[in-house]
């Protein structure tokens, strides 16, 4: 419980509209997309920067932990407040000053509380949009202080490769405001200090204001579901799209016939789009192009369906079958994948990265565990294949104890077996705070800990300070 004094303090800081007081109203704040709800010591809501600098600088002068939070979507607990009370939940959402877009610089900035949705609208006159494509509606915050990666990282990156410019608050004693950059695509001048702050998540500072690169609309779209001859031919596939489409290959989407059955049950407007029954894997492919159709030029679907069938006649044919259709309706079977896991029991997720050679192996080797050793779990994997990602769900009981046993096999077959990345793309919360702790080098987090209090103090959200109780040297692996 936050004491009274503290209240009337936060609140002439940033006036009665900026600070959530009624329990209902709360629960938006302190209820992660996935896990328990947390319990906020208060909701504080500023509505500019100067606002965000005096919350923060009052936080760290009363020694008052608080978590930053964006549009609340991340998959990883880092967004919400723990369970003690004690936490601060510093909302972002009212900082939507007006959107600053410069078409012909192809760059826009905009306050860290506007959504994706919202951006991506006011660039469509302009033919413009931010390329980075998910199944939820972060915030442009949220988004630099996760590294958003996304459907589309094949074609243009992550957040990492679009931020061009920052303005943070740092968390010490004067909330000193940070202006890292100005739009500027190259710029050797200072250290790129703002590369700090994209993927922190939030540790190090509170993002106020992203500028980021934009890109033109594809004006031409070709997609269908690749059905793979086996698992070991969706390599060979995806090098064969990456050789012959280029840069017009936008997205390259696995999915599990277990995902999709999920989908197609549970998402009423879906449809199945196999008439042969759903295969047990296929491959999500899209091809654009920015400029629109020219004379004597091979449409994109022409070209998509080429190339599949170059490689359905091939002798050692690595696609089985392809199916084509409207780009919308391919992408609304992936972009149903999520909802169909949700309503379909509870998830055990995980988001690991692989290098692209070892994705196979690792899913083959992980299906021979599941069936010894945990045969009462299905695997419902999807993913950013051709980035290495794969989000690997395991739906079944929810007894805790299987669940610790199921984590640790999967952590343990994942990082001891394959050097993988416990988060592929979704950051640093509590969720797996213990990850971080036995499998990021001791030294890495070392370091990580002294840039947090080069800045000021860390905020609550990710801990960077080893904490030696909890590790010992052999768990210390990489
Ligand atoms: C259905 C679904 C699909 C998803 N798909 C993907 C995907 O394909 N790829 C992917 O990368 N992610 C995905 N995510 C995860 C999530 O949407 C992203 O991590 C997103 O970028 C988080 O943005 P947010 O505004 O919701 O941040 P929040 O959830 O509010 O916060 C996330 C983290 O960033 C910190 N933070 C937020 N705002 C700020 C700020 N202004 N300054 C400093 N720190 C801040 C928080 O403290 C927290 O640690 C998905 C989530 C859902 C629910």
């Amino acid at each position: 419980m936050l004491a009274a004094r503290h209240l009337t303090a936060l609140e002439a800081l940033v006036g009665p509209a900026g600070l959530v007081s009624a329990a209902a109203d709360r629960a938006g704040y302190e209820t992660p997309a996935r896990y328990a709800q947390g319990r906020a010591a208060a909701v504080v809501r500023p509505a500019t920067t100067a606002e965000v600098s005096a919350v923060v600088a009052y936080c760290a002068r009363e020694g008052l932990a608080f978590v930053p939070q964006g549009a609340n979507t991340g998959l990883v607990e880092g967004s919400t407040p723990d369970a003690s009370g004690d936490q601060l939940v510093l909302s972002l959402d009212r900082l939507t000053a007006p959107l600053e877009i410069d078409p012909d610089d192809r760059t826009v900035t905009v306050g860290a509380g506007v959504r994706l949705s919202t951006l991506n609208a006011a660039l469509e006159p302009h033919g413009l949009f931010l390329p980075i494509d998910l199944g939820a509606d972060p915030s442009l915050g949220g988004m630099a202080a996760t590294n958003t990666g996304g459907a589309r990282f094949l074609r243009y990156g992550d957040m990492r490769r679009h931020v061009l410019g920052l303005e943070v608050v740092l968390p010490n004693a004067q909330g000193t405001v940070l202006t890292l950059s100005h739009g500027l695509r190259k710029d050797n001048a200072a250290l790129a200090l703002r590369q700090l702050f994209v993927g922190g998540c939030g540790a190090f500072g509170v993002i106020t204001r992203v500028t980021v690169e934009v890109h033109h609309r594809p004006r031409q779209t070709a997609a269908a579901l690749l059905i793979p001859r086996d698992l070991d031919a969706v390599l060979p596939l995806l090098c064969a799209f990456e050789a012959e489409a280029g840069a017009m290959l936008t997205a390259f989407e696995g999915m599990s016939r277990a995902a999709m059955e999920r989908a197609i049950a549970h998402v009423p407007s879906l449809a199945n789009p196999f008439s042969g029954g759903v295969p047990d894997y296929a491959v999500l492919v899209e091809l654009t192009r920015s400029w629109s159709p020219r004379d004597g030029e091979a449409s994109l679907d022409d070209t998509l369906q080429q190339i599949a069938g170059q490689l359905l006649d091939r002798d050692d044919a690595p696609l089985a079958d392809a199916l084509f259709g409207p780009t919308t309706r391919m992408w609304t079977l992936r972009h149903a994948l999520s909802e169909g896991l949700r309503a379909s029991g509870p998830v055990l997720g995980f988001d690991l990265s692989f290098r692209r050679r070892d994705l196979a192996r690792f899913r083959t080797e992980a299906l021979a565990m599941l069936a010894a050793d945990f045969p009462d779990y299905v695997l419902c994997d999807f993913g950013h294949i051709a980035d290495g990602g794969i989000h690997f769900n395991l739906v079944g009981p929810a007894d805790p104890e299987r669940r610790a046993a199921l984590r640790e096999a999967v952590l343990g077959l994942a990082m001891g077996g394959f050097s993988a990345s416990f988060s592929g793309e979704h950051g640093l919360g509590r969720a797996v705070q213990d990850a971080y702790e036995r499998f990021t080098p001791r030294v890495a987090r070392d370091y990580a800990a002294s840039v947090a209090a080069v800045f000021g103090r860390g905020s609550a959200s990710v801990r960077l300070t080893p904490d030696p109780s909890r590790l010992s040297p052999s768990q210390d692996c990489r």
